[in-house]
């Protein structure tokens, strides 16, 4: 059993389950989510579904995989199962399989609309210092992450060489 709650990735505030209802959409954020959800509007912080998502077919396919795999990796996990410790390198890892994917369903994404990737955090690792957390380089280039101005609503950092959402 998990100590804390079912909500692995800190970089956005505003999660009222209330889809997105931007008249237009200036980027988008891929980020995988318990149930399936995966595409954020990078202005409200809210689900954008994917039928509202204006991405071309083949590409929505490849968001609704990387869905499908976070959500049951995910599942894993929390059952603190014999696959726990998989699941976890899988979803907190930079380089594993799960977030090489999202980062390349991200750059395709960004075909029809500028998409960051959100990795996601270890909800275990911090403990009582999450408020002071700083990410001090990008976990996959090593590079300093900055603010961008296209992505308002998260407090979290870019690294645009890598297309990557960092929490802050
Ligand atoms: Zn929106
Ligand atoms: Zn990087």
């Amino acid at each position: 059993m998990h100590r804390f709650s079912p909500e692995p990735i800190p970089v956005t505030a505003a999660r009222s389950g209330v889809p997105c209802l931007c008249a237009s959409r200036r980027a988008l954020i891929l980020r995988g989510h318990p149930g399936g959800l995966a595409l954020w509007c990078s202005d409200c912080d809210q689900s954008v579904p994917f039928d509202d998502s204006r991405l071309p077919g083949p590409c929505l396919l490849e968001v609704r995989r990387f869905a499908r795999q976070f959500d049951h990796i995910y599942g894993l996990w929390l059952e603190s199962s014999e696959y726990e410790g998989w699941a976890a390198d899988e979803l907190f890892r930079a380089g594993s399989a799960l977030n090489r994917l999202g980062r390349v369903v991200a750059c395709h994404v960004s075909g029809t609309l500028p998409c960051l990737y959100a990795l996601a955090s270890d909800p275990t690792s911090g403990g009582d210092e999450d408020e002071t957390v700083v990410v001090p380089a990008c976990p996959v280039c090593g590079r300093a992450p900055a603010a961008s101005a296209r992505f308002p609503s998260t407090s979290a950092l870019v690294c645009s060489a890598c297309g990557l959402l960092l929490a802050r």
